[in-house]
């Protein structure tokens, strides 16, 4: 059986070696077959970006080489999928190969579209790339103190980070002895702090504690650089002198260029992964519709789940008893720069946070080092 995986992020890397040790006879025997196509040859934990930003870690601390991560047995190129003939099982890339496929596993994550709110992109700070939270850093060691606003837009990738980085720079500033000339201001799109309303209860009381303001109901609609106006959909002038923003999101263009889904995001089984309408093509992290949490654990939950379930479809045929996937995310949040709570759920269960504290946050610490072995699947 011929099995494809199309993306090396959190999602493909956990399910490629989850896979390679369940099917190690297979493997060998040529009964399976692993097949990884990515865009790149590197490899990158995107949770550091947040510690980039203020000047926490080092850009090289976040990447390693895709090849080191991944278990033997498993065909790694770097030849981003352009063209998904689905109907005949067949992927074509961009150095023109041609890969044919039993099993096809579509995770290609998601990407700010910061350009499609007016003035954006050219005014805001950001922290979800390499180069634009290296920007940020720069930008925050300028500056001397004013309005400081972070912005957010839905849906995004990481469900806690805009929470993480309003309580990150509340201790960034107090750190610089800067607290008293930094008013720090929050926007969030609906009635509340966040999306998860168990995490909301938690995280509104905390800003308030912190001195940190808040709007809701507060849709981006424009960025006016020349004053420096934040503009809602609602009819808010919100002035800034330092702006962050976390835009909403879209699916990579090479999904919603073959039409599989608006945005980027397939329409995908909540319980089973399958992309709707196909039984041998699966979704997982990122680009999937499913309503939860775009978070690494949530593509990790999922890589697991789907491991379980293409390995039986190899060793006993398709129609073999299958594991659902329950909607598990677990993330941290950091509630400052030596405090952390968590939160846990899935779709039965909503979250619970618990008032921070610094054994969390060194918990986090070291999961960050962890994470590699965690994307080879030895956690
Ligand atoms: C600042 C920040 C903080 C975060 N913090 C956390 C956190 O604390 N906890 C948490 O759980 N999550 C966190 N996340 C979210 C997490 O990183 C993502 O949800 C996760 O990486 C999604 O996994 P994925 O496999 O769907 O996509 P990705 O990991 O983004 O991987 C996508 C892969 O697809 C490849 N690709 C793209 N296009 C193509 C193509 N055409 N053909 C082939 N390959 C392609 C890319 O090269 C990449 O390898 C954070 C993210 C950011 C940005």
């Amino acid at each position: 059986m011929k099995i494809l995986i199309i993306g090396g992020g959190m999602g493909g890397t956990i399910l490629g070696n989850n896979l390679a040790r369940r099917l190690g006879p297979e493997l060998r025997a040529g009964k399976a077959r692993i097949t990884m196509l990515s865009a790149t040859d590197k490899h990158m934990y995107q949770p550091g970006l947040l510690y980039l930003a203020i000047g926490r870690t080092t850009p090289d601390a976040l990447y390693r080489d895709q090849v080191s991560l991944l278990e033997p047995g498993i065909e790694f190129h770097v030849d981003p999928a352009e063209e998904f003939q689905l109907d005949n099982n067949k992927v074509k890339t961009k150095s023109g190969k041609t890969y044919d496929y039993d099993v096809l596993v579509i995770a290609t994550g998601s990407r700010m579209a910061a350009e499609e709110v007016k003035g954006l992109a050219e005014n805001a700070e950001f922290f979800y790339t390499e180069e634009t939270a290296l920007k940020m850093m720069r930008r925050l060691q300028e500056f001397q103190g004013g309005k400081v606003v972070v912005t957010v837009g839905v849906p995004h990738k990481c469900p806690m980070a805009p929470l993480e980085i309003i309580f990150m720079l509340h201790d960034y500033f107090k750190g610089r002895g800067m607290s008293d000339k930094v008013q720090l201001h929050y926007t969030y799109p609906i009635n509340r702090v966040h999306s998860l309303e168990n995490v909301a209860k938690w995280a509104g009381p905390e800003m308030e504690r912190l001195g940190i303001t808040t709007d809701t109901f507060f849709n981006i609609k424009e960025v006016d650089g020349a004053k420096k106006i934040l503009r809602s959909e609602e009819g808010k002038d919100l002035p800034y002198d330092l702006l962050v923003a976390i835009p909403a999101h879209r699916g990579m263009d090479v999904i919603e260029k073959n039409g599989l889904g608006q945005r980027g995001w397939i329409p995908t089984n909540k319980t089973k992964l399958n992309m709707e309408g196909r039984a041998n093509v699966f979704v997982i992290g990122d680009t999937t519709n499913i309503p939860i949490s775009k978070a690494g654990s949530t593509a990790h939950f999922e890589a697991e789940t789907l491991g379980e379930n293409i390995a039986a479809m190899v060793k006993m045929g398709v129609g073999a008893p299958v594991r659902d996937y329950d909607g598990k995310v677990f993330c941290f949040i950091e509630a400052g720069l030596d405090r952390a709570t968590y939160a846990m759920f899935d779709y039965q269960n909503p979250p619970d946070p618990k008032a921070p504290t610094r054994a969390m946050h060194w918990f986090k610490m070291a999961y960050n080092k962890l994470y590699w072995a965690s994307a080879r699947g030895l956690l």
